[in-house]
């Protein structure tokens, strides 16, 4: 069970995780998988599927990191960069070759939850992308039309004299609804996952971290406070709880708190005003929020970087209390039963990245959105370590940059943080003028 406060617990409510029994560890395994989240799960289970004997280890309980406490939103996730940032960097044809890939892991992750049966509340009831400027509102709907025009993707600008029929709030300019969009709740997809790779044959070691990795010839040795393992693959899967252990991955990703918290239950009538057709929601900005009814409907969940992400609770609620009643005043008084925070991997291209760097196999760096891209991404470098065909993605020639400067990202994120902020700012400030 990971070590979490009560008021941090909301996917843990109801939610029992089966007991991993405690086994002890295999002297040689075919793939050691650092990590048990989606990535190293899913990654697990496609290798196993195909014979391999594979080994989980997992520093603490199932899902510790970032899949058990996100906000379970999925869709095409396309790239933080967007089309005009995309074609200014890489030009048009890889532009749609990276856009279309997010439509890809889509479909995947849909068809894998429905042929798997994976009991996560999966429901895709559309996003609401509320327009906090005009120039938001103008920004979005050009991306709207390039993502009809060149995916074919079902997208409808909202204007403001109808943003309620989508959402409870007049605070935006209207905004975009993503009718490809949804949500899982996140710790039921987790868990899923974790029973499907234990079927197909995969241990998953619990409080068992990697300590140091050694290479003699083509095989690894990996060291854990219960004794070395001798693996012909090592597979990073600890996006951004990567540690010095797990350098090949720590050496690429900028780790970023982030936050969220859950209100007390409401009242249907309540739900139903805040979000009529039941959609996902956020708003535009460098420093957004994102938010969403609880996968059971009765609460809501809000995120973002906001409050000091890990710092005190109170200290959250405070920073969320007012950034959830700009957006909800219905909402002042409500209280906020569930605190938590998480790390994301940001990568300094602000892209994804899958392949074999530094000797070991790496799918991570998801920028905020990896829960469709995670389970994409473990299929996708499971093939490329069997060797299979269709193992292919328009990440592929881009590597998996390290980022300059690594010891001061932390720092460099905290700073750019405060930036955005104050960019964020002045665009509304301009905005209302
Ligand atoms: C608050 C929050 C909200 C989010 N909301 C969304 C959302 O709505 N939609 C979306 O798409 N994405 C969202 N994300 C991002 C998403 O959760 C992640 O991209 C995704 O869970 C990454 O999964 P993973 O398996 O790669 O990493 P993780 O789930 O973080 O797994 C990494 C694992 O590695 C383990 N580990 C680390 N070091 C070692 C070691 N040395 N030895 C053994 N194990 C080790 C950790 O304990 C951890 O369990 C959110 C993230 C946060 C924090």
């Amino acid at each position: 069970m990971t070590d979490l406060r009560p008021d941090e617990r909301v996917y843990w409510d109801h939610v029992v995780a089966p007991e991993i029994p405690l086994r002890p560890l295999p002297e040689q395994t075919d793939v050691a998988v650092i990590g048990a989240g989606y990535t190293g799960l899913a990654t697990a289970l496609h290798l196993a599927r195909a014979g391999r004997q594979v080994t989980v280890l997992e520093a603490g309980a199932v899902g510790a990191g970032c899949s058990s406490r996100n906000g379970g939103m999925v869709g095409p996730s396309f790239h933080k960069l967007g089309v005009a940032g995309l074609t200014a960097r890489y030009g048009p044809d890889k532009t749609l070759d990276i856009m279309g890939e997010g439509l890809r892991a889509l479909e995947y992750f849909q068809s894998f939850v429905a042929e798997e049966g994976l009991d996560c509340d999966l429901q895709m009831r559309g996003r609401f992308r509320g327009a906090r400027t005009r120039a938001d509102y103008e920004a979005t709907a050009r991306e709207c039309d390039w993502l009809s025009r060149h995916l074919d993707l079902p997208c409808d600008m909202i204007p403001k004299a109808e943003q309620h029929r989508e959402i409870g709030s007049d605070t935006y300019y209207g905004g975009v609804v993503y009718h490809r969009d949804g949500g899982v709740h996140p710790r039921k997809l987790l868990l899923a996952l974790a029973q499907k790779a234990q079927a197909a044959g995969v241990t998953i070691h619990e409080t068992c971290p990697l300590t140091a990795l050694r290479w003699d010839g083509d095989r690894a040795t990996l060291a854990t406070p219960r004794g070395p393992v001798r693996a012909g693959e090592v597979v990073m899967a600890t996006n951004a709880y990567a540690d010095a252990a797990t350098r090949a991955m720590h050496r690429r990703v900028v780790q970023i708190r982030t936050a969220a918290v859950a209100t007390e239950p409401l009242s249907a009538e309540m739900m139903r005003a805040l979000t009529p057709k039941g959609r996902m929601l956020g708003e535009s900005g460098r420093l957004f929020m994102w938010y969403r009814p609880s996968p059971d409907g009765q609460r809501f969940i809000f995120g973002g970087r906001l409050g000091r992400p890990g710092g005190p609770a109170d200290t959250q609620r405070r920073a969320f209390a007012a950034a959830v009643t700009r957006v909800f005043p219905q909402l002042s008084d409500v209280e906020f039963s569930h605190v938590w925070s998480g790390n994301v991997a940001y990568t300094p291209d602000h892209s994804p990245h899958l392949g074999q760097q530094d000797g070991v196999w790496l799918a991570g760096g998801y920028c905020g959105s990896g829960v469709t891209r995670s389970l994409y991404f473990g299929m996708k470098l499971a093939r490329k370590i069997l060797g299979q065909p269709g193992a292919d993605t328009a990440f592929d020639a881009l590597g998996f940059p390290t980022v300059p400067c690594k010891p001061l990202s932390g720092l460099g994120a905290r700073l750019l943080t405060r930036w955005y902020g104050h960019l964020d700012a002045r665009d509304l400030r301009r905005d209302r003028a």
